[in-house]
């Protein structure tokens, strides 16, 4: 949310060495608004896992923060679904974080699959350690 994770476009502004492109899409330069919001790959992810939770609300706007997309879909949810939602939001942006930092540190190629499971899996461990919201949201937990 502050934008100090170490991304391609942060490294370039610190003079240190980087990949200009993004390591999920290779399509476009990394800054954190691109890797969470406008990456095809990430794209892919938000719609997997948002349709799995069966939430209402669109995907992340590629030109809008992150955190405005976060809160203007929290209005369109019923009370009972926005803590879920939220922890969802959460444990997406930090696996899809996550797996950028595995492709770039070792080698791992993007997949979609893998994050989307992760994330999944994730989720219902959290359920299960009592994250009510997410139970609330999740099908199976
Ligand atoms: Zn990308």
């Amino acid at each position: 949310m502050q934008d100090r994770s170490w991304t391609a476009e942060r490294l370039a502004r610190c003079g240190l060495p980087h990949d200009d492109a993004c390591a999920l899409c290779d399509q476009e330069e990394e800054t954190m608004q691109h890797l969470l919001a406008g990456c095809s790959f990430s794209r892919q992810v938000w719609h997997e896992i948002l349709g799995w939770a069966r939430a209402p609300i669109g995907l992340p706007v590629p030109d809008t923060p992150l955190q405005l997309w976060w809160s203007s879909s929290l209005d369109l949810v019923p009370a009972s679904m926005r803590n879920g939602l939220s922890s969802l939001i959460i444990l997406s942006a930090w696996w899809i974080w996550k797996h950028h930092n595995t492709c770039i540190f070792e080698g791992a190629r993007p997949s979609i699959t893998f994050t989307s499971n992760t994330i999944k899996d994730e989720a219902h461990l959290w359920a299960k350690a009592g994250a009510t919201g997410l139970q609330n949201i999740i099908p199976g937990a």
